[in-house]
């Protein structure tokens, strides 16, 4: 994103430390006998961070990110003039503190609990530091040679964004719940129609009635996937979290794509290991909508007479799921975008005209939820499987509503 070191000056820190006797780490000078005489390190430091300012800071105070180094110790080794800013203290007091003493500042609490004591995990989280404020963290750690050396945190304000994201997910909500109603409205009275609750039609009437229906079915199914996907960017996803058993949610889906199975003479086998499957914490729901798109794909992308094979089995840490069909399949120069919204591969568009290109954006959004992955193979002509996975851990992170962002 930014590099305000060039190769030459770039400050590293076991190197540049090890070489100077003067510039022992605390590391290294407990290793040596422990005669480590705080003065000598106040004055090290010092001395690092004057050579590092005088050189670098200009160039990080023009960044409007906010820039934490921590050095190996977990000490704070440089800041930019954002971070005053966004936590309202000057930079002065916050420098040279370790992340312990930091957590002395009550604005910095949100912050130093999600760096957690040791700064070692490399990460990017979206932190809701107070009601106005919210912060995209990133914490990348300076390695040298395989050892950290220390630790850059960049912090971006994106709160002008999440509001901008929340009006427009509000006005998504507005606009799909207003066109729901008389969506449905019309889907019901072309159903008695069809039905012949209003006299016979003929076949010509038939016709151009089972059009408008379709049509109107297209609508239905675009409103439902515009609101997931409002749900999902307004960070609104994960709500009614329960232990719940995957192999029902499999097998219930399948009942529900029954009709379509046989009407495309397809051959459908499912799978379980031999092992018991556990139940897990999911929003079923929410899984069950990943899912279906999923199965829902596989089925409406093959020739009849495919065959569809789902695939249940666990390891120590996660719960694997592989849907395969031997159907259209994904063109190879597509094959990146699949997950992005409103992608439909060049192969399919023409055949099927019914998609929103929303479904697997939608599946992949809520796997990943769960802490789930999902990832695929395909070849155009032969078929395509979709692994996922949901953790057996109970471990949701960010998604679940109301907790963060
Ligand atoms: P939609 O099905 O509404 O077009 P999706 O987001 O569910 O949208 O899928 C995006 C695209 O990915 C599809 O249009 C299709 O080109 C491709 N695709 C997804 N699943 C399959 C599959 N099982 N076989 C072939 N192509 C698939």
């Amino acid at each position: 994103m930014f590099s305000f070191w060039n190769k030459k000056e770039k400050p590293n820190f076991n190197k540049d430390m090890a070489s100077d006797p003067a510039r022992n780490t605390s590391r290294q000078r407990r290793d040596a006998g422990g005669e480590e005489k705080f003065g000598q390190r106040e004055k090290f430091d010092q001395t690092v961070m004057q050579n590092f300012h005088d050189k670098d800071i200009e160039i990080i105070d023009y960044l409007t990110e906010g820039i934490l180094i921590f050095d190996e110790d977990n000490r704070l080794f440089s800041v930019n003039r954002q971070i005053e800013k966004f936590f309202k203290i000057r930079k002065e007091a916050l420098l040279g503190k370790t992340i312990f003493e930091l957590d002395q500042f009550p604005n910095l609490n949100a912050l130093i609990s999600f760096l957690g004591k040791e700064i070692h995990k490399k990460g990017k989280k979206k932190l809701k530091i107070r009601d106005d404020f919210i912060l995209d963290i990133m914490v990348i750690p300076i390695m040298d040679t395989g050892n950290r050396t220390g630790a850059l945190v960049v912090l971006d304000d994106i709160t002008y964004k999440e509001i901008i994201n929340k009006i427009k997910s509000e006005f998504v909500d507005l606009v799909t719940h207003q066109l729901w109603t008389p969506t449905s409205a019309v889907k019901w009275s072309l159903q008695m129609l069809l039905g012949g609750e209003f006299g016979n039609l003929n076949k010509e009437q038939k016709s151009f009635v089972e059009k408008i229906y379709k049509a109107n079915d297209k609508a239905i199914k675009l409103i439902g996937d515009l609101s997931q996907v409002s749900q999902i960017e307004g960070g609104r996803y994960l709500s009614d979290m329960a232990l719940s058993d995957i192999e029902e949610v499999i097998s219930s889906l399948v009942e529900d794509y029954q009709k379509e199975i046989d009407k495309k003479r397809l051959k459908l086998e499912f799978k379980k290991s031999e092992e018991q499957i556990p139940k897990v914490i999911i929003d079923k729901a929410k899984m069950k909508i990943a899912i279906g798109n999923i199965l829902g794909n596989a089925i409406k992308y093959i020739m009849p007479g495919g065959k569809i094979k789902i695939l249940l089995r666990k390891n120590e840490k996660e719960i694997e799921i592989q849907i395969s069909d031997t159907g259209l399949g994904v063109p190879n120069r597509q094959q990146k975008r699949v997950f992005t919204r409103f992608f439909r591969g060049s192969n399919i568009i023409q055949k099927d005209t019914e998609g929103t290109g929303l479904g697997l954006y939608i599946s992949k959004s809520i796997i990943e939820a769960h802490n789930g992955r999902i990832w695929f193979i395909s070849e155009e002509g032969k078929g395509t499987t979709f692994f996922f996975t949901i953790p057996l851990k109970k471990e949701f992170a960010e998604f679940i509503t109301g907790k963060f962002y």
